[in-house]
Order: C-alpha cells, then structure tokens, then sequence
C-alpha cells in the first residue's frame, strides 16, 4: 500500500460507487421511452399516454396516470423521478404572481415565475444557474455563472407552472427573463423553445414567446435564421457607449451600434417589433439627456421601449428611480415619436425581480445575512 495516499484519492472511487441520481422522466426521449416501456412488454402507444399526461395533463405524481396498469405506474415511480425538480419555495403574491425556488438534481437552484393578467398568464422562465454577463444592477448575475439549464430544466418550468394553474386557466405567453442569458445558453434554448412551440409539444405559438437578450449580435441573427417569429427583447439600459460598459460590463467588446444593427435585421428577417428594456436607476441613467439621446438611436427604428423601474436588490446601492423622473423620461420619449411603456411591477411583496431568491438562499448557505 502506499504510503503518502491522501484523502482525495481514497474518496473518488466512493463517489464513483454512489448510485446515480434516477433520471427525470422527462429526460427520456420518446426512442427511449419506448424502450425503456418495451423492456417491461408494454407497447409503443403508452409512450403517448405517459407524454400527455407530463405535458397536457395537471397531475402530480405517477400514480394518478389513471389510464396506464398499475405495475407500470409503479415501475415508473421506482426508476424515474416524476420533476427533475424540488419546489424549495413556493410563494403568492397579493396580485396573484406565484414565484418558484426549484431545486435541481445536482443542488443548483433556479427561479420561474407566473404572472396573472387578465386574459393573460405569462411565465418567467430561466435559462443557466446565474449568469455571466455581469450587470450591476441585477441579483442574477451577482454570484456569476454555474452551468447552462438542460433543455428539460428549461421545458419543465413551464411544465411546473402549468400543472398548479386552476382547470380553466392556461399559460398563454412565456417570456425568457428569468435568471441567465438565453443567447449563452442557445442550444439549450432553442431545444426547449422548438418543444414548446410543437404541435405535440406544449403548442404555444412562437409569437407568445419573448426571449430577452444582453444583445450578442451573432447570436441575435442565428436566432432570425431560425425562421420561427419569436419576439426578441434587447436589454439596452443605457444610450450611449460610456454609460452601457459601466452598467452592462459585456457592452465593452460589443458596442451599441452593432447590437441595433443585428436588431435591425431580426425585424427584417421576422417581421417582429423589437422591444428595447430600459432598467431605470436613479441618477444613473434616468434624466432628461438620457431619454433624449435614447430618442436619437432609435428614432426611425421599429422599435418599443419597455421603462423598468429597478427593483432594489439589498446588495446593491443603486435604487428605483423616482416617479416624476420616470414620468418625464416617458414623455420625452413620446414627445420624439418612440413608442414607450413603463412596465408594471408585479409580485413586489413576494421579491420577484429576477435572481433575489436564489440569492437569498445562497447567501443563507454560505452564512450571509440577508433576509430571504
Ligand atoms: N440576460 C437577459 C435575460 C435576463 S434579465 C437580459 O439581459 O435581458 C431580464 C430582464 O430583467 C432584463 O431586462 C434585466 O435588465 C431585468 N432586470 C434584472 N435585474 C433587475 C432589477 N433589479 N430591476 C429591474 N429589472 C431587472
């Protein structure tokens, strides 16, 4: 035997032994499944039945796969896990926004959020576990980036969401928000997005799906290519060069003009308005001169402005600008003809902004000290 073995070297080979963790059943592809159901003699067809119920269905566990024989649904529950998630959290806000901490298989943690209109129920979905891109005023990126979500982590947030809505509601829109940047993800994007637009898929239309991006100019016109009309939002943030490095540090080797320009083509190419989100933060970049300048780039552009009042992030020091100063921002802005919102806020009482959850509860792990 050795003698200088350390301790490390003795522990691999006990990791190695650990049984792996059971796969999602969403994982299986239907080749898979049909495989894995063949194994037990059951037929093709219930590959269909057990799909229906995962993506159509409002059930929680395989047990109440009522139209599937008993033995299989117990087969099932003793090699599959029925989520790849753990609902860490589940809060409800006063207006109805329900928010999600979910637990992946390996510890990471993720954020969805659903948000009620009338007439309307979005869903806020992330795409990595954090993120890169590094903007000073969001809780997402504070902690950097762990790994890309698999299209199935992606998938089955909707999923999620979908199976807690009362009978008679629907998920009409989803909106790529959440914690991460789907263009740095965009394989695993795209996966998901193709799924929940098929027919015998989750069926939403392309149109119903906004995927928010840093704006990567490449990738913004991969994304065109795709040919499907999905619409695209570019967190913008700030008008000009020297103002966006400081609060969108990717900006540096990207430069404003070269994502309007990718923008421009995705209208070209899809026929879709692009929306431009402005995350408003007092005395930073919410005055007069900004709105002016924000008027200049895009004027001749079809483009929306979507004002955000940031929401504060107790880490951070920038805050929520006030009233009269959004205000005046929006009547600038439609004083020089762009079309301009200011985005309502929803789920405030319940931290909805995206990534403070998450935040929290990493900042409880390591010790930290903010409330969650
Ligand atoms: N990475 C993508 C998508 C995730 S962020 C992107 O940059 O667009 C989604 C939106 O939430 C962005 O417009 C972002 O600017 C906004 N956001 C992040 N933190 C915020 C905060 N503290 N207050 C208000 N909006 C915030």
């Amino acid at each position: 035997m050795p003698q200088t073995t350390s301790q490390t070297e003795f522990a691999l080979p006990v990791i190695e032994l650990q049984a792996p963790p059971r796969r999602a059943i969403m994982e299986l592809n239907s080749d898979e499944l049909t495989a894995w159901l063949a194994s037990f003699g059951q037929p093709r067809f219930r590959a269909g039945q057990i799909r229906r119920w995962l993506v159509q269905r409002r059930i929680q566990s395989f047990d109440q796969m009522t139209d599937l024989p008993a033995e299989l649904r117990t087969q099932l529950a003793k090699e599959f896990r029925f989520s790849p998630f753990e609902i860490m959290r589940h809060q409800i806000s006063k207006d109805e926004t329900e928010k999600l901490l979910l637990r992946l298989q390996d510890g990471e943690l993720v954020e969805c959020v659903l948000m009620r209109d009338p007439g309307r129920r979005t869903v806020c979905i992330s795409t990595q576990v954090g993120c890169a891109m590094g903007c000073v005023f969001c809780a997402s990126g504070l902690l950097g980036v762990i790994r890309n979500l698999t299209p199935t982590e992606i998938i089955e947030q909707v999923l999620v969401l979908h199976r807690m809505m009362k009978d008679d509601e629907r998920i009409t829109n989803v909106v790529v928000m959440g914690i991460g940047e789907p263009l740095a993800n965009y394989r695993g994007l795209m996966d998901s997005l193709t799924f929940l637009t098929a027919k015998d898929g989750f069926g939403l239309g392309a149109r119903r799906i906004t995927v928010s991006t840093v704006g990567l100019p490449d990738r913004i016109r991969e994304l065109a290519r795709s040919g499907q009309q999905y619409n695209l939002a570019v967190s913008l943030h700030a008008p000009n060069d020297a103002l966006r490095t400081e609060i969108v540090p990717v900006n540096r080797s990207i430069g404003i003009q070269e994502i309007l320009l990718a923008a421009d083509d995705y209208f070209e190419m899809t026929g879709r308005r692009i929306s431009y989100e402005y995350v408003l933060m007092s005395g930073i970049n919410d005055q007069p001169q900004h709105a002016e300048e924000l008027a200049s780039l895009l004027r001749g552009r079809n483009a929306h402005v979507n004002l955000i009042p940031m929401n504060g992030v107790s880490e951070l020091v920038m805050t929520a600008p006030r009233d009269p100063d959004t205000q005046q921002f929006l009547e600038i802005l439609e004083l020089r003809g762009i079309t301009a919102t200011v985005r309502k806020r929803k789920g405030a009482d319940i931290d909805a902004a995206c990534g403070q959850l998450r935040l929290n509860r990493e900042h409880d792990r390591s010790g930290g000290s903010v409330p969650s």
